[in-house]
């Protein structure tokens, strides 16, 4: 059950992006694409009558061609927002306009996105391109670590999400610094002083516990904890188990940082870089790592090429198949459009280009005229292959070193067999 809902993300995510693609690709003869982002807690209602307002303010455009295609842009929301009482739990993105296609065609589309991740903006935008930053940050949103610097003086706490530090906040001790006032003994400085480092840190970690403990999805999303801070300080803070034991167990390392409050967030990310590198793809590393180990041995049990995997895949031989998330291609399925011939052939799709758009020849039987008959994405297809034969996908980001030596060298079709095979 585990490994079928990982395969959903990785394929619900991979067909995110590939729509990303194909918008951020599509361009407007003027400032004629709309963009607009619904947060879960809008009003429809309150949307719909902004957009009646900017209809009517669509009288003051001067090109015509402009007015025009950003009212029927506008019509069109309009008739695809009555199906909603309210936006979908994690909001609504809605990119309409009249795009310029090959040659000199311009066609008007409307694409609707329920976002993998709530939606926190409200945004209604004009422009010769759709904006799409909100929703790239989601793509890069997939892990989350716990951020944490501090000394005896000071801690700041906050998360790494994707690329983008989130600051939460942070606390100051009322440790007494190390030079005691004249007459009071020296044990007695140092223990009092002991026990306010004691309660300082007990405050931090539990605080800052608290703040990683609440992230949702914690035991999915939360990969682990970074500390950051001078020695002997993080150090200390680690050794006395000041966090809760959840969060403890996740400690990825501790680093070396001069600023202990929200500055240091960003010094701590930087030293950890390395630590960091392909945390996220701990699997999928796991996966390229067998498949490049089979490859050297040499026993027949490693094979890639789309040509290879296909015949492995129709007797039965993938125990697992490794696609790269980098894929862009086709399975395409003509037939003559007058005898019985039948084809099926492989395509690059480049964002922006659709199969209407290639010239698919003339039968080599009776050289009437090719049409397409169906066109089914490779990974969608493949994966087909492989469920009848109950073989394992995994689809791999290009976000690690071996993953993107599946695309380049292996051209993004790979798969370890179950048994050696001639093909
Ligand atoms: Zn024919």
């Amino acid at each position: 059950m585990a490994e079928e809902s990982e395969m959903d993300d990785a394929r619900k995510r991979y067909d995110f992006k590939k729509t990303l693609e194909k918008l951020q690709s599509q361009q407007g003869d003027g400032t004629e694409l709309i963009t607009l982002y619904i947060p879960p807690d809008k009003q429809i209602f309150d949307v719909t009558n902004q957009l009646k307002d900017e209809f009517g303010q669509c009288a003051n455009i001067k090109s015509k061609q402009t007015r025009t295609n950003v009212q029927s842009a506008i019509s069109s929301i309009l008739s695809r927002l009555k199906y909603y009482k309210r936006p979908p739990a994690k909001g609504l993105a809605v990119f309409c306009g009249t795009v310029r296609l090959y040659g000199d065609r311009t066609d008007l589309q409307c694409t609707i996105i329920e976002p993998p991740e709530p939606l926190n903006l409200y945004m209604y935008r004009c422009s010769s391109n759709f904006e799409l930053d909100p929703l790239k940050q989601m793509l890069e949103e997939k892990y989350v670590y716990g951020l944490l610097v501090l000394d005896r003086r000071e801690a700041y706490w906050g998360f790494l999400r994707g690329n983008r530090i989130e600051p939460i906040g942070g606390a100051t001790s009322t440790v007494p610094g190390k030079m005691r006032k004249g007459g009071q003994s020296a044990a007695r400085f140092g223990r009092l002083r002991e026990i306010a480092i004691n309660e300082f840190y007990t405050k931090v970690g539990e605080r800052s516990s608290a703040i990683f403990l609440a992230e949702k999805d914690f035991f999915e999303r939360f990969k682990g904890v970074l500390i950051g801070g001078p020695s002997p300080t993080k150090e200390e803070f680690e050794a006395g188990s000041y966090l809760h034991h959840e969060i403890q167990k996740k400690i990825i390392g501790l680093f070396d940082v001069a600023y202990t409050n929200e500055d240091g967030l960003a010094e701590l990310v930087d030293a950890a870089k390395d630590a960091l590198k392909g945390m996220g793809v701990v699997k999928e590393k796991e996966f390229m790592q067998r498949f490049l180990k089979e490859l050297v041995k040499d026993a027949g049990l490693a094979a890639y090429g789309e040509e290879s995997i296909r015949k492995n895949l129709e007797i039965g031989a993938v125990d697992t198949l490794l696609l790269s998330a980098n894929l862009r291609k086709s399975r395409l399925r003509v037939k003559c459009q007058s005898c019985d011939y039948t084809h099926e052939r492989t395509i690059n799709v480049e964002p922006g280009k659709t199969v209407r758009d290639i010239d698919l020849g003339s039968c080599p039987k009776c050289t009437a005229p090719i049409i397409l008959e169906e066109e089914t994405d490779i990974i969608d297809e493949l994966a087909k292959l492989a469920d009848a034969s109950s073989a394992k996908v995994e689809i791999i980001s290009d976000d690690f070193e071996e993953g993107s030596i599946l695309f380049t060298a292996f051209g993004g079709i790979a798969a370890i067999l179950r048994y050696r095979t001639g093909y």
